[in-house]
């Protein structure tokens, strides 16, 4: 039993990916929804999203994506979720995001991938939250990026104790056992802040 009830979720939205990170994103869902954790995401239907989505619906779960009005089309808004919820712009997403879940994680992904996690990280750094951040280094595709941020740390730029604003596991198992082991954030400001 875990004390998170809603996770979210960023990951790439490529379909031009090798399909085992797809059915990595469709096991997150699944294993979610198995444990009566609801999935946040971006919305749409396109690569990961959409089979993290997917996974997590077909287990009974529930899925509900936050997606801007411009992006609807090109991501291609997913009609099967729970909710799917059409905001202004990238900005109300990702406060909406925040809102919404009590824990967050991102599986590989892209640069969209990576402007979201920071964002929840450097929130973090800045105690707007205390919610877990955990990155999934799925066959070490986050290596590069820990190195770079091994690197900040080491040139001074990264405070040494900020390396632990996110916790790094390394399949989806570890996943669920961190997320079980988590407790929702005490701490999290009014989003109008941010
Ligand atoms: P990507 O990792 O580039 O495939 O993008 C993953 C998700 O992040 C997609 O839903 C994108 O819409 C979203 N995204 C792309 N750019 C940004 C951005 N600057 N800020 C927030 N999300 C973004």
């Amino acid at each position: 039993m875990t004390g998170i009830s809603a996770l979210c979720v960023y990951c790439g939205s490529s379909n031009r990916v090798d399909p085992g990170y797809l059915e990595a994103a469709r096991q997150v869902g699944r294993e979610a929804a198995l444990r009566g954790m609801g999935i946040v995401f971006g919305g749409g239907r396109v690569g990961m999203m959409g089979a993290v989505a997917d996974g997590a619906l077909e287990a009974g779960g529930e899925a509900v994506g936050i997606i801007p009005g411009h992006l609807q089309e090109q991501e291609v808004g997913h009609d099967g979720l729970t909710r799917l919820e059409v905001v202004e712009s990238m900005h109300a997403r990702k406060m909406r995001m925040f809102e919404l879940a009590d824990a967050f994680c991102a599986l590989p992904g892209g640069l969209g991938t990576l402007d979201e996690t920071f964002e929840i990280v450097t929130w973090k750094q800045l105690d707007l939250h205390d919610a877990p951040v955990l990155l999934v280094n799925l066959g070490g595709y986050w290596d590069p990026l820990l190195t770079m941020v091994a690197h900040q740390a080491e040139a001074g730029f990264v405070r040494p104790q900020h390396q632990g604003l996110f916790q790094v596991v390394d399949d989806i198992e570890a996943l669920f056992a961190a997320l079980e082991a988590a407790s929702p954030p005490s701490v999290k400001v009014d989003s109008r802040r941010l």
